[in-house]
């Protein structure tokens, strides 16, 4: 279908070669766009109740022609307004909200780095392993299918399941590996040059998990939210061991280099 066709079709007017004519190469719709865009032009389609089905260019150049005819327009039970009756009553969140106090959150920085810099910089032995978080959705699983297959060949990971839905900080559907500290040099570029385009997260495991997702990131491509802010920090009631890697993987094919 070309673009001609396209255009016919969508008109619901006589179509008239001069009618169909004028609405491609015409003022008509250019007009009906600047009248739809101006402010007191709005206010007037509004209060005739612009309908808001096919709402084409077809239905801009009707838009045009109710300023004839509103009254009818008016009457037409076909013609729904666009903009719905306000809500009456207050809100949930009440009245005062904007009297609220600015309030720092609580950091994301481990240690002393919660308020100000630190003094020194970390041991980077602390790091004990990682985690790659490969990110997908209902479009993109097939190229987590094909890289995780890629992976299991060729790394001795901890392999994780498929997550289909989020999965503890994980906020859409993912799977995970984890490796030693030696391969890093390895998947690293391994991954940036066989992502698919897919978002992947990148953790090391030190003894702070909630540090270690939400500040001590890599990522490969680009970010996405992840809501570790609920993870204890480390000495806090509850705040799980070192994450350990046991690998459960054999690789089966040579790495390509
Ligand atoms: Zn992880």
């Amino acid at each position: 279908m070309n673009h001609h066709d396209d255009h016919a079709l969508a008109s619901t007017g006589g179509n008239s070669g001069d009618d169909i004519d004028r609405r491609l190469h015409g003022s008509d719709d250019d007009q009906a766009w600047a009248d739809l865009l101006a402010p007191t032009r709005r206010r007037f389609l509004r209060a005739t109740g612009l309908a808001a089905g096919g709402l084409g260019l077809s239905g801009l150049a009707h838009a045009a022609d109710a300023e004839a005819s509103s009254k009818a327009a008016l009457g037409d039970p076909a013609f729904r307004a666009i903009v719905p009756p306000r809500d009456s009553g207050t809100s949930p969140w009440g009245e005062r909200t904007a009297l609220e106090p600015a309030t720092r959150p609580a950091s994301v920085r481990p240690r002393d780095g919660a308020s100000g810099l630190p003094d020194t910089p970390r041991p980077y032995t602390d790091i004990r392993s990682y985690h790659a978080h490969v990110y997908f959705d209902e479009d993109t699983y097939a190229k987590a299918a094909r890289l995780r297959q890629w992976v299991i060949e060729r790394f001795p990971v901890e392999l994780g399941n498929w997550n289909l839905e989020p999965r503890g900080p994980h906020v859409t559907p993912s799977f995970y590996f984890g490796f030693t500290n030696d391969l890093l040099p390895v998947v690293v570029p391994w991954l940036q040059l066989n992502s698919l385009g897919l978002t992947i997260l990148l953790h090391p495991n030190s003894d702070d998990p909630r540090a270690d997702h939400l500040y001590y990131t890599l990522w490969v491509n680009r970010s996405q939210p992840v809501n570790a802010y609920g993870m204890k920090r480390p000495g806090e009631p509850g705040a799980p061991p070192i994450e350990k890697i046991l690998p459960n993987i054999v690789p089966t094919r040579p790495l390509e280099t």
